[in-house]
């Protein structure tokens, strides 16, 4: 048996990060993943001159933990930022795709939205605050905006970001700065109006909110992490993992090679996702896991498509998403060889599909043949294809993808608050909360290795 002070348990962005900030403060710890690699769901791939992605393509620099992570690690990763000119986003409304509008004007003339909404939207920052804080996503912005910019505006932004139903997500958990710009200033319009005028020291400048990739792919800064954290410092392959208490300690177990691997350590931080804990932590009482374990995650199957030669539509933008109401099978195209640098051969494209998500879950069960029917038939038409021959077809199924922070959330963060105060030591990370995207989870593993070095 080895004596450790930390135990992490998951080698994806969260424990990779915590692992990352403890060896810079050198903290006796060491990092317990179940699979044979670092990065959890991020790997890019690299094949016939394509270079993508099978887990999440892009992030967003939404925090300054993600913005100084990519400063430390410079020297062995480069932050890519997308192409400054690629700034359209399409949105598909019966069966054509429109710009998504960022200014006054182009908001007046789009026609994602209805007439009504668009006047109606004057009286935003006149209506008054929710009360129910429980409220879901679609009906506080079918209260505050309208109908038409629920459909054509935040169901397409959350099937991009949650793969989600904002009939099912709760914004004080899913998107608590949005909740918060109505609690706080009582409007979304008054809210941002006034929060772009506060004045931000250099610090806060740096979030810029661009879009992010590492050159060479997103594994470029997984592994850099692996690296500054010392690979000795990490055990891959080990399965069955269980913790105990231990005369004060907690003792992890776990199966590596069919040897039974071992360590007694002070403190213990989970970054795995929900769906693990029942098994790794049996000292918890049913009840309590259950109020974390019962998160649900949307499924999904991302598709890569690669062309050496590209004979569709113009792909001048970031991509296109597609709303629930236009009744596709296909969540949205990501042209992702068109603001990130080579990712396809000159004259090539290199294009993400996403299919699935909550509301259409049962595509997910679909064999692979059918899958490959789908993606056909939608590329062919949303693409303007003359013919359907891609030069790289990957398909990738994520069981466990996204989790959707619903109304159960609250319950949730309590009971990880309550556990981690009743076991001192054990700390509970991972997406399961403090938000879903690469930058939150930066922030929150950089947090946790602060905690625990506390
Ligand atoms: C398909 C997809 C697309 C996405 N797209 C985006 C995007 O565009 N932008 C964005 O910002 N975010 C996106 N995300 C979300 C983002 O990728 C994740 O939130 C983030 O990478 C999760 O990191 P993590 O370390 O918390 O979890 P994970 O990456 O899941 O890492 C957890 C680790 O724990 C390990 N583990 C699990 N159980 C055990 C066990 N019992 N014992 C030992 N180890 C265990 C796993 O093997 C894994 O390595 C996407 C996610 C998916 C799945």
């Amino acid at each position: 048996m080895q004596e450790k002070d930390i135990i992490i348990i998951g080698a994806g962005l969260t424990g990779l990060t915590t692992a990352h900030y403890l060896n810079k403060s050198g903290a006796n710890f060491h990092v317990l993943e179940k699979m044979d690699r670092p990065g959890g769901v991020i790997h890019s791939a690299t094949e016939n001159g394509f270079n993508y992605e099978e887990g999440p393509n892009t992030g967003v620099l939404g925090t300054l933990e993600v913005v100084e992570l990519f400063e430390e690690l410079k020297d062995s990763c480069e932050l890519e930022v997308a192409k400054d000119e690629v700034n359209t986003r399409y949105i598909l409304k019966e069966g054509k795709w429109e710009k998504l509008p960022s200014g006054i004007m182009g908001g007046i003339k789009t026609p994602l939205f209805t007439w009504k909404d668009k006047f109606r939207i004057l009286g935003e920052p006149f209506r008054s605050r929710g009360k129910n804080p429980h409220e879901t996503l679609a009906d506080l912005v079918k209260r505050r905006m309208g109908q038409s910019f629920l459909d054509y505006a935040i169901d397409p932004f959350i099937l991009g970001v949650y793969s989600g139903d904002p009939e099912y997500l709760v914004p004080k958990y899913a998107l608590p700065k949005l909740y918060n710009l109505e609690q706080d200033y009582g409007s979304f319009i008054g809210g941002a109006i006034k929060k772009g005028f506060q004045k931000k020291d250099e610090e806060l400048k740096k979030v810029t909110r661009k879009v992010f990739s590492a050159k060479g792919g997103l594994s470029s800064l997984t592994n850099a992490l692996h690296q500054s954290a010392k690979k000795e410092n990490f055990s891959f392959g080990v399965e069955n993992i269980k913790i105990q208490q231990k005369d004060g300690q907690y003792l992890v177990e776990g199966q590596q090679n069919r040897q039974t691997v071992a360590f007694l350590c002070k403190q213990v931080i989970t970054t795995t996702g929900a769906f693990a804990l029942e098994e790794m932590l049996p000292f918890i009482s049913a009840t309590d896991i259950s109020k974390i374990t019962n998160l649900y995650y949307a499924k999904v199957i991302e598709v890569v498509l690669g062309f050496n030669e590209w004979k569709g539509r113009k792909l001048d933008g970031f991509g296109g998403l597609i709303p629930f109401k236009e009744n596709r099978d296909v969540l949205g195209y990501l042209f992702l060889s068109s603001f990130l640098e080579n990712k396809a051969p000159k004259d090539g494209a290199l294009l993400t599909i996403f299919i699935g998500g909550v509301r259409k879950a049962y595509l997910t069960e679909l064999p692979d043949e059918k899958i490959k029917v789908i993606v056909e038939k939608e590329t062919l038409d949303l693409m303007d294809l003359p013919e359907f021959k891609p030069d790289m077809f990957k398909i990738i199924r994520y069981t466990n993808a996204i989790p959707q922070y619903g109304v159960d959330s609250g319950e949730r963060f309590e009971t990880v608050e309550y556990l981690q105060k009743q076991y001192p030591g054990l700390f509970i990370g991972g997406n399961l909360r403090g938000g879903i995207g690469m930058a939150d989870r930066v922030k929150q593993g950089k947090e946790l290795a602060g905690e625990a070095l506390k």
